[in-house]
């Protein structure tokens, strides 16, 4: 990764660090999950909400506290959940984990993962991957926890 690569992803993470992206737990949800990172201290609550007739997840609310990482990573996540089926939603968290289980391998293609492709820089640090998976935890817990899905 080109160094000015790199200076573009680290701002992208502080910008989604220091104004993440629907922030705030909303009424009705489908589905909740908390999630807790105890080496890091980070925690993490999303919410998912269905379109009308329940096939779509249609936005993603969510609250939180921790590092940048996590904290960028629960915004970037709820930017991409917009309009996706349940199963497509799974599949692209699947994507993400492999990306960040790379250490540094997999670049992560954005036209699945969106602006969380900035992510992939903190596959290198083990104790960082957690932080940044742990909002995917989330939603893949809260995605189980669908009617549908069960
Ligand atoms: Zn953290």
């Amino acid at each position: 990764m080109s160094d000015e690569l790199q200076d573009l992803y680290r701002e992208t993470i502080m910008d989604h660090a220091r104004a993440p992206h629907h922030f705030g737990l909303r009424e009705p949800a489908a589905a909740e999950s908390h999630q807790l990172n105890p080496t890091c201290g980070d925690e993490v609550t999303v919410r998912l909400h269905l379109s009308p007739s329940g096939d779509r997840v249609e936005s993603l609310s969510w609250e939180g506290h921790g590092c940048a990482i996590s904290q960028a990573s629960a915004s970037l996540l709820s930017d991409l959940v917009h309009d996706l089926e349940p199963a497509e939603l799974t599949e692209r968290i699947g994507l993400f984990r492999d990306m960040m289980r790379s250490r540094g391998e997999i670049a992560g293609d954005d036209e699945l993962l969106g602006d969380a492709v900035v992510l992939s820089g903190a596959s290198r640090y083990l104790a960082r991957v957690k932080c940044a998976m742990l909002s995917w935890v989330a939603v893949e817990d809260a995605l189980a926890k669908l009617p549908q899905a069960a």
